[in-house]
């Protein structure tokens, strides 16, 4: 984000502030706080680049949530949301792709302030130590985490889920036996690896494009209780659980206030993800949000 934008952004946030405090009293009255779950990939201060935060900006992130949020996980955001019990807004960490560096500084963060967080792996760039081809692409293959790192991070208490075998992109996927591969095939394996249960999934690059319904079906047939986006979005009570919606953890600090100050913006230019799970009368069926539903 340039200087400009990231100023602008800052003005909007500073002078919107008033509003949006008298419409989060409202809503915590209403146990109808808002749950965000921020998405980061790598935390170090080597080789910057648009996925990768800097330890002192990610610190600065973790400190401001903490003195503001509930900090959960993602079981306790899924009764909030199920429940409309939401009496404070709250902040769920969540990593995506599994980097080798997040070992160094983030994750024994987390742990050390036993803040709850979700890691999710792509199973076969860790089991065969491949980089991912968009680092490749860059120029610079970072190193990705071991097995050993991964139990590593379990024994943290940090959760562990899915991101697929190799980062498939579901756009382009539409055979079954793939997505078996990819989903349930490889949920099994990684709760091998890890010695437990794997519980959530996020889709790689995670935009509507992605989201299909034959991939969040396998989601839900290989038993997960859940699937994260990452287009940007909110959770708020009597959604549909069962889809996280998550947003960047920005390197932009005014963007991070904006979201984490709810900006009812996003939610009405948030594109509808259609899909019904399951199969007869435990089906449920999701369809485009009701904004009269919603607390703006
Ligand atoms: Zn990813």
């Amino acid at each position: 984000m340039n200087l400009f934008r990231s100023a602008a952004l800052n003005a909007r946030v500073l002078l919107t502030a008033p509003v949006r405090e008298v419409r989060n009293r409202w809503m915590q009255k209403q146990l109808a706080s808002p749950m965000f779950v921020p998405f980061y990939h790598r935390v170090a201060d080597t080789h910057p680049n648009d996925w990768t935060i800097s330890c002192h900006q990610f610190e600065r992130h973790v400190n401001y949530c903490e003195s503001r949020f509930d900090l959960i996980g993602l079981d306790e955001l899924q009764r909030r949301v199920e429940q409309k019990d939401s009496p404070r807004p709250s902040v769920t960490f969540s990593f995506d792709d599994g980097y080798a560096e997040n070992c160094d500084f983030a994750l024994p963060l987390l742990a050390e302030r036993g803040i709850p967080c979700i890691y999710f792996v792509a199973i076969d760039h860790l089991q065969r130590q491949i980089p991912f081809p968009h680092d490749c692409e860059a120029g610079v293959p970072l190193a990705v985490n071991t097995l050993t790192q991964l139990r590593e991070i379990a024994a943290m208490g940090i959760e562990i889920g899915l991101h697929t075998r190799n980062h498939v992109d579901f756009s382009k996927v539409t055979d079954q036996r793939t997505v078996h591969h990819e989903i349930t095939n490889a949920k099994q394996e990684l709760e091998q690896m890890i010695g437990s249960r794997v519980r959530y999934f996020a889709f790689p690059y995670g935009l509507p494009a992605q989201l299909t319904r034959v991939a969040i079906d396998a989601v839900y047939e290989s038993g997960m209780e859940g699937f994260c986006s990452a287009f940007g979005g909110y959770n708020t009570v009597g959604r549909d659980s069962f889809h996280i919606r998550r947003f960047h953890g920005d390197t932009c600090f005014a963007r991070l206030q904006n979201w984490l100050s709810f900006d009812p913006e996003k939610l009405r230019r948030e594109p509808a993800i259609d899909y019904r799970i399951g199969h007869g009368a435990s089906a449920r069926e999701f369809g485009r949000v009701n904004s009269e539903a919603l607390p703006v």
